[in-house]
């Protein structure tokens, strides 16, 4: 059987690799497979695998049996002595093998409070939008309590959408879009290959506002490397500002193994910045954005300032002082800093007057004799193990 006639067999439910962090409680349905793009030069998830669309029908059937799964998971709940392990057990040992990945999903949706859906891989905004909405329509027809539907797309596509398509799409149900922007430079874009310009980015984040659906934008401190440092802040904070979306997602690079940005560093055709270098280009990102009405996040372990969190520009001043602080600290306190942090210890500088977290960062500094000269390298290391 061809590979073609392979994607035209359905093969069961099927969940891809990832999703937004803030999506750890949606129902995952995949509509496409991997990544139509896969070349940014950071980027791993995908790299190796064939991107393919999945036939609106499989994914309705996708759908169908999470709805089917949940009738029987609300049917024992609602039963006396309600769901219990061997009840559980009971419904799994009655189902075919490949029943089972539809059960646990939605076992886990039933968990999570089935609120939210998010649709898989990395760009179902390529879906032809009649194929997206007869999706989106099915989802509603089968949960119609859910309350947020949510995918990631590529600026390069959405751009490309029809503003009436996209009012399609959104009035089909879907409610936000998540765009890994990274970057609003159109050197620090084409550097790493993202696909996207500057002018994608905005046009593509100001079509979804303009279509009434919730615009998430995901933000790449220290992709610019050391060269193009001030630019990258200087350009995504331009571009953030035109667009004005809901949400600002900090996530720092790492640089992945085996992916060609590890490569380019390893020839010297990538310079990456230290942590203090990325501390001022985000303290640089920050004094440039307005992007009033954004709520700007950083929730991830690879980001050194968990604490840069609020709405704008109310929260400005705050995290402005977070990072400023940062800076002004002597160097063997911003080594402690460092460290605590990749440990897990400190979300931000305040939970350093922690006697007991900051004997545990010290603890570690001088076991593994870190000093502000190889803290970066340590870190590196470190951070390897997140991605
Ligand atoms: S578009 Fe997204 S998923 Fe695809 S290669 Fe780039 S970063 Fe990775």
């Amino acid at each position: 059987m061809s590979r073609k006639d392979k994607e035209k067999e359905y093969r069961g439910f099927e969940q891809g690799p990832i999703r937004p962090p803030s999506e750890a409680a949606s129902l995952l349905i995949r509509v496409t497979r991997n990544c139509p793009w896969n070349r940014c030069t950071f980027c791993p998830v995908y790299k190796g695998a064939d991107f393919s669309l999945r036939p609106v029908e499989h994914v309705v059937s996708d759908v169908d049996a999470v709805a089917g799964s949940l009738a029987e998971i609300l049917r024992l709940a609602q039963a006396p002595g309600g769901l219990t392990r061997d009840g559980v057990a009971a419904l799994m040992e009655r189902l075919a093998p490949h029943e089972r990945p539809a059960f646990s999903a939605a076992l886990n949706w039933y968990a999570a409070g089935m609120e939210s859906v998010f649709l898989q891989d990395a760009n179902s905004l390529i879906v032809k939008p009649a194929g997206l909405v007869s999706v989106l329509s099915h989802v509603k027809k089968r949960f119609p309590w859910v309350r947020r539907i949510t995918s990631y797309a590529r600026s390069h596509t959405v751009a490309r959408i029809a503003p009436e398509d996209l009012a399609a799409i959104r009035e089909a149900g879907l409610t936000r879009i998540h765009i890994g922007m990274e970057s609003g430079s159109d050197r620090v874009l084409a550097m790493v290959k993202k696909g996207s310009t500057k002018a994608d980015h905005v046009k593509a984040g100001q079509r979804v506002k303009a279509a009434g659906i919730e615009l998430s934008e995901y933000v790449m401190p220290g992709l610019g490397g050391r060269e193009l440092s001030s630019e990258h802040a200087t350009e995504t904070a331009d571009a953030l500002n035109q667009i004005g979306p809901d949400f600002i997602r900090l996530r720092t690079l790492a640089v992945s193994p085996g992916t060609p940005l590890a490569e380019a560093r390893e020839k010297g055709a990538f310079t990456r910045a230290s942590e203090v270098e990325t501390a001022q280009e985000i303290l640089l990102f920050l004094e440039k954005l307005t992007a009033a009405g954004a709520y700007l996040a950083s929730d991830h372990i690879l980001n050194l300032f968990e604490d840069l969190e609020g709405r704008l520009p109310e929260a400005k001043p705050a995290m402005l002082e977070s990072v400023r602080s940062f800076l002004a600290l002597p160097p063997a306190a911003r080594t402690l800093y460092q460290v605590g942090r990749r440990m897990g210890l400190f979300r931000g500088l305040a939970d350093m007057a922690d006697p007991n977290l900051a004997a545990r960062a010290r603890a570690v500094v001088e076991h593994l004799s870190i000093t502000p000269e190889n803290v970066d390298d340590t870190i590196y290391r470190i951070m390897q193990q997140f991605i």
